[in-house]
């Protein structure tokens, strides 16, 4: 289609790839985000084989590379012996997948990302929130809090799980999963040094503590996943108690004590993991609005997919306005190709907790291993995929 003036609310993981691909395409493009400032997420992120090819096709893959750290093995072990019950050889990922496997800090990411949104001419607009969107009209309206409005060919929905793009659809609010995961981010220091040069995870019955390098390995990224109930909230900036954190993980193996003992008072934070089902009666209004990312399909992050997912639409969504002649046949090829896929893994992602977390830990990768790798996700090729 010729150049068109696109609206992407929300300048997240999916909005900002988004907002690159299309610019890069040659569209008229305003991202709108309704954050005041830039904030700095104190956490990683891990970018699997097809995230990174999507962050190739929008040219900032290997910046990601230089700036992230790529591991060559993955450990799983058992909570309470210590003992590897998994180990993964991610030295061949590169050559296996066209792609790599990066850790990478999200801030760094993020500021990639951005950049490379202002390089290719898209305008961003802080504190801008969106209402609503009125499709009654010619064009699509986004109407933001503040009173003002914007017009726009196509308004893709990148607001996140809590989206209020979503609202256009029939939509329920994200609920509650029961997983709670407590962050930290501990500095470098020779008590943790092996845990570092060796990420990967502890297992127990309904927990798990998963670890791995940022910034070339100063840093370590740590997140302890526990179930509980009464408490639902999610967010990057609810700090949590340390000592609620330890008893938590009392009679865990004592490598993962060393790690409770690096993390520094103050530094943790607890999220209540939220998700959507997946959204029946489809993602796209009147050939005029769409979703992307965690606003179309929020899921757990036990396949850590959620990003790549966003990723994912974002290319193919840009792709498929290239290729269609209209906008209702862009917006139907795009969800035709993404629906069943990010279906399945919202499904997965749910199951590989209990995998992961199930009762009998030392049983763990013994048989037929179903994960992110084995279940097919990092071949799939957003930049070739029919869309
Ligand atoms: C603990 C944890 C670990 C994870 N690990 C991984 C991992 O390793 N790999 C992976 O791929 N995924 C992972 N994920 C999932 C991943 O973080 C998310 O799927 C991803 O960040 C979602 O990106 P997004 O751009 O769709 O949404 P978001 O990042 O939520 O961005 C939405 C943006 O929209 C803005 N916004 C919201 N409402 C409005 C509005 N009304 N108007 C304007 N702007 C608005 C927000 O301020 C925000 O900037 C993890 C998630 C969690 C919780």
């Amino acid at each position: 289609m010729q150049k068109l003036t696109i609206a992407v609310v929300g300048a997240g993981i999916a909005g900002l790839t988004a907002v690159i691909a299309l610019a890069k395409a040659g569209h008229d493009v305003h991202l709108f985000e309704a954050a005041p400032a830039w904030g700095d997420v104190g956490a990683g992120i891990t970018l699997a084989p097809n995230a990174m090819r999507g962050l190739d096709y929008v040219g900032v893959g290997d910046e990601v590379v230089r700036t992230g750290v790529e591991p060559a093995t993955q450990h799983i072990s058992h909570w309470q012996s210590g003992e590897t019950l998994l180990t993964v050889d991610r030295t061949k990922t590169l050559q296996q997948y066209n792609a790599a496997y990066v850790y990478i800090h999200r801030a760094d990411l993020h500021t990639i990302l951005v950049n490379a949104a202002e390089r290719n001419g898209a305008k961003i607009y802080l504190n801008k929130s969106l209402e609503t969107v009125n499709t009654e009209t010619d064009k699509a309206q986004v109407e933001f809090a503040d009173g003002t409005t914007f017009d726009a060919d196509l308004v893709i929905g990148a607001d996140g799980l809590k989206s209020n793009t979503r609202h256009l659809f029939k939509t329920q609010s994200p609920h509650f999963t029961g997983h709670i995961a407590y962050r930290a981010l501990a500095p470098a220091s020779p008590a943790i040094q092996a845990l570092i040069d060796q990420p990967g995870m502890h297992i127990g019955p309904g927990k798990m503590v998963v670890r791995y390098p940022l910034r070339k390995g100063d840093i370590l990224n740590l997140v302890f996943f526990t179930r509980q109930s009464g408490w639902e909230e999610d967010g990057w900036s609810i700090r949590a108690d340390i000592e609620e954190l330890k008893q938590q993980f009392e009679g865990w193996c004592p490598a993962v004590q060393a790690l409770l003992n690096e993390i520094r008072p103050g530094s943790v934070f607890k999220w209540a993991i939220n998700a959507h089902k997946p959204l029946e009666g489809g993602w796209s209004k009147d050939a005029k609005v769409t979703l992307i990312g965690d606003a179309a399909h929020a899921m757990t992050p036990f396949l850590g997919q959620g990003a790549a997912t966003g990723i994912e639409d974002a290319v193919m969504l840009s792709r498929a306005i290239s290729e269609a002649g209209t906008m209702a046949e862009a917006l139907q090829r795009y969800e035709g190709a993404r629906y069943e896929r990010t279906s399945f893994i919202q499904k997965e992602s749910n199951e590989n907790a209990d995998r992961l977390q199930g009762a009998e830990s030392e049983m763990y990768g013994l048989g037929n291993l179903r994960n992110e790798e084995t279940l097919g996700l990092f071949s799939y090729d957003c930049v070739t995929e029919q869309v």
